[in-house]
């Protein structure tokens, strides 16, 4: 799915959107995406507050995935992510967790051309794209492409990347999937508010899941399985997503919630995805030995 068309990117996630195009089950598709500044930074040194803040995060599609109903489960597998030319770093008084401590703004271009990055003479990091962006249509109203919630949205959770699955619910026939926000490297918390920003090109395969039952996103990879919650408190998101981490372990090994709650306290981690959009993400992570496999 090409850019060219900017009738291919929305700003939020609703089931008003017109899909952009169907995606069947088992497809795979390699899908353009803006980077979050929706393409308005070309320079180093731009004023950030110049742009049109109407086009932050925008998200290719949405695609109708045929035969998807309410209920279903939509697997996303990432399957690979190809970064832009360029990445794009800012930091920006009031932006982030220490926003505060800044008097002006930095925006600087980095060369994305090689499999690593430089921020400062002698400082190279290895390029490591994840996507910011993944949801559906949410169950009720319009959810703006900047927040996170059960619907997926802008999750920010480093290990979207390439070889995870994303897993979804399904809210409406179609589903609705648009995908964005595609970063060369982002940390845990995204404290400044962002990472290395870039547009992309994002390889998935969707799968149709009806054996699951979901009420928020979860990701897999080849080390275990992340429940994520977001709230608008860390303290509301760190209890949604253990309790939702408890009770899997409950189901699935059949054992009493006591007994599951000390598992999760003897064996499982819980991390902080961001803590930077309008509601905080926790991920509540279950090492492979103890998860049940999605297949
Ligand atoms: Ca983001
Ligand atoms: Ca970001």
């Amino acid at each position: 799915m090409k850019l060219e068309d900017k009738g291919n990117v929305v700003y939020s996630f609703s089931a008003q959107h017109s899909p952009v195009a169907e995606l069947a089950g088992g497809e795979t598709l390699v899908v353009e995406t803006a980077d979050c500044f929706d393409g308005q930074i070309h320079e180093t040194g731009q004023i950030l507050d110049a742009i049109d803040m109407n086009r932050i995060n925008p998200a290719t599609g949405p695609f109708y995935i045929p035969f998807a109903e309410p209920g279903d489960v939509l697997e996303i597998e990432i399957l690979d992510i190809k970064v832009g030319q360029q990445g794009i770093l800012v930091s920006k008084p009031g932006l982030g967790v220490l926003g505060h401590e800044l008097s002006s703004q930095e925006v600087e271009i980095l060369d994305l051309s090689a499999p690593s990055v430089t921020l400062a003479p002698g400082l190279t990091l290895p390029v490591q794209p994840m996507l910011g962006v993944i949801g559906v249509a949410p169950k009720e109203g319009e959810a703006g492409c900047g927040s996170p919630g059960p619907h997926g949205g802008n999750l920010d959770t480093q290990e979207i990347c390439s070889g995870s699955k994303v897993f979804l619910p399904v809210f409406h026939p179609g589903a609705l999937l648009a995908l964005g926000d595609v970063h060369a490297l982002m940390g845990d918390g995204e404290v400044s508010g962002a990472g290395i920003e870039t547009s992309g090109e994002v390889k998935i395969r969707v799968n149709i899941r009806q054996d699951m039952q979901l009420d928020g996103p979860r990701v897999e990879t080849d080390q275990g399985l992340y429940i994520l919650c977001s709230a608008s408190s860390l303290e509301e998101a760190i209890q949604r997503a253990s309790l939702a981490g408890v009770e899997y372990l409950q189901a699935v090994h059949n054992l009493s919630f006591s007994r599951a709650y000390s598992l999760a306290g003897a064996a499982c981690n819980l991390q902080i995805s961001q803590v930077v959009n309008p509601l905080h993400t926790v991920k509540f992570f279950i090492p492979h030995s103890l998860m049940v496999l999605h297949k």
